[in-house]
């Protein structure tokens, strides 16, 4: 649908009139609201990390990412070929979700409850983090709604560490731990990219024994963006949830965050692998783990919200594929 077709239709400011850095606090000038009967798309902050084991400060991603994100224009370079996907896609920003600093437990079902919300109203969430603790009450909303899931995963970190500490069963180590126990995820069809640096080989080994598909960063840099995209594409099966930790990407282009791992992807590669997700039956997608406090130059929140506009023109393309085949 075009513009004009629709008088009621919300857009994007336009960057025309008034500077993108000025005006209503939002991702890419998208307009705030929560009425979800006007949107295929709904951006929302997840403004907490008080999961996390070492540096905090992810609480301040999502206001750092649509901070960022005033400098995208809504046409993409390659837009002589690709609609821009504000026009296929009724994108909005909904807003931060509820939390509940120091209370992880309440905040977690909490968010779970809110993004029932959504996925029961057939909007696709797009969720800007806060730690990787976030992604476990969507990842729990999503299965709800779709069944099992399918996880792409790129991450330094496995996260897979024992949820057995009854004290603190749940952190950003032990999210995809808990996904599996609780069938959320099938790990056989579920791919981790880009983990590296000082982890034990025993959870690596506890990672492949659950049987997820594990490409190291050394075998990501060897094998190169396009055989990695083959793999992921060989293993999926199920609805696909995309859950990116901004720590998969080098310090050196990406320093903002709490538990940076050298010899990492370059921002490039990981647009690249962005990119090369079109097509797939995504559901859900989360980027964690900006922390503004240690960013040089905001030149990891603009990556971050890059990657969310690469992300919306992944799902614009599938809309519009879609459109032409019915
Ligand atoms: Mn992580
Ligand atoms: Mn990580």
């Amino acid at each position: 649908m075009s513009k004009g077709q629709d008088s009621g239709r919300l857009y994007p400011a336009e960057w025309q009139r008034g500077p993108r850095y000025g005006g209503a606090y939002s991702f890419a000038r998208c307009p705030v609201t929560r009425d979800l009967s006007r949107a295929d798309i709904a951006i929302m902050g997840v403004p907490m990390d008080m999961a996390v084991l070492y540096r905090s400060g992810a609480r301040f991603g999502p206001r750092a990412i649509r901070d960022a994100s005033g400098q995208l224009r809504p046409h993409h370079w390659e837009s002589d070929k690709l609609e821009p996907p504000f026009d296929t896609l009724r994108v909005i920003d909904y807003g931060d979700l509820d939390v509940f600093p120091g209370y992880i437990e309440q905040t977690v079902a909490y968010l779970q409850t809110q993004l029932a919300a959504i996925f029961d109203a057939g909007v696709f969430p797009v969720i800007l983090g806060g730690d990787h603790s976030t992604t476990l009450p969507v990842l729990r909303a999503c299965a709800a709604k779709h069944g099992r899931l399918s996880l792409v995963h790129f991450d330094a970190h496995p996260d897979f560490w024992p949820s057995s500490d009854p004290k603190r069963p749940v952190h950003h180590g032990t999210v995809f731990r808990i996904a599996v126990e609780e069938g959320l995820i099938d790990p056989g069809s579920s791919v981790q990219v880009g983990i590296r640096g000082s982890v034990s080989a025993g959870i690596l080994q506890e990672v492949r024994t659950a049987g997820f598909n594990l490409i190291t960063c050394d075998e990501f840099a060897r094998q190169g963006v396009d055989a990695t995209l083959r793999r992921i594409r060989e293993a999926v099966s199920y609805p696909v949830y995309l859950s990116l930790d901004i720590d998969s990407v080098d310090p050196a282009f990406a320093p903002g965050t709490g538990t940076p791992e050298v010899a990492g992807m370059t921002s490039r590669e990981i647009v690249e692998l962005v990119r090369g997700l079109r097509g797939m039956n995504l559901v859900a997608f989360d980027i964690v783990e900006v922390a503004p406090a240690y960013d040089a130059a905001e030149i990891t929140a603009l990556l971050a919200a890059n990657l969310v506009y690469e992300f919306l023109l992944v799902l614009a393309i599938k809309r519009s594929s879609t459109q032409a085949n019915t």
